[in-house]
């Protein structure tokens, strides 16, 4: 179920109070329209109906997909995760995510059918080819989509707000679930953070075999 608050806020360019719908939970299952919102990037904007001053909302929230068995805990600016999974998810993949454009990566990557510690193994080594090339140290890679046998990424660069867009070969992707394979590895416990640190300590251990 999908659960919606009502809060009373006031602009911060002329002062109106006015409502705000927000949402503690999501669940896609009920409230595809909600969904899509978020995949449209559009679920958390608020425009003040007086002075039509704009904003991005960020605050916590659970997403839930029972269908495809997954659930996001979304903590926008390190507000810490203290989620506790509750009985009714136990089986289900959970992840935690700081913000939206890593909430909406995931729904792609599960959407697609794929699993999003390999993908981060992809995106750990396109990224590395993506730092050498650019002359960069330092590049943020989402997953974008499945196309003609190449899994595709959205690449920003430093100081940079229009992504590029780089693929590698499905094939790199099946190696990075042979990786996961050889290390037997298993989601731990909770709410987990898949990303490129986690992908980094993969490969590490990988290594280390
Ligand atoms: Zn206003």
């Amino acid at each position: 179920m999908s659960t919606e608050i009502t809060k009373e806020i006031v602009c911060p360019q002329c002062g109106e109070p006015q409502k705000y719908r927000l949402y503690s939970s999501i669940n896609a299952g009920e409230n595809p329209d909600l969904k899509q919102m978020l995949l449209d990037e559009t679920l958390f904007d608020w425009r003040c109906k007086r002075c039509n001053y704009f904003a991005a909302m960020a605050y916590p929230f659970l997403y839930t997909d029972p269908e495809a068995g997954y659930i996001v805990c979304v903590t926008p600016g390190g507000s810490g995760n203290n989620a506790e999974p509750t009985e009714a998810v136990k089986s289900f993949t959970k992840r935690s995510v700081k913000n939206l454009a890593e909430l909406k990566e995931k729904i792609l990557i599960f959407d697609a059918g794929y699993d999003d510690t390999a993908v981060e193994l992809v995106k750990n080594a396109l990224c590395g080819i993506i730092r050498n090339t650019y002359k960069v140290s330092r590049v943020h890679a989402y997953f974008s989509r499945v196309d003609n046998g190449e899994m595709e990424f959205a690449i920003f660069l430093p100081q940079t707000n229009e992504p590029v867009y780089h693929s590698t070969k499905l094939d790199v992707y099946k190696q990075s679930q042979e990786v996961l394979r050889a290390l037997d590895f298993v989601d731990p416990a909770g709410f987990v953070r898949v990303d490129a640190r986690l992908a980094r300590k993969i490969i590490e251990d990988y290594q280390n075999i």
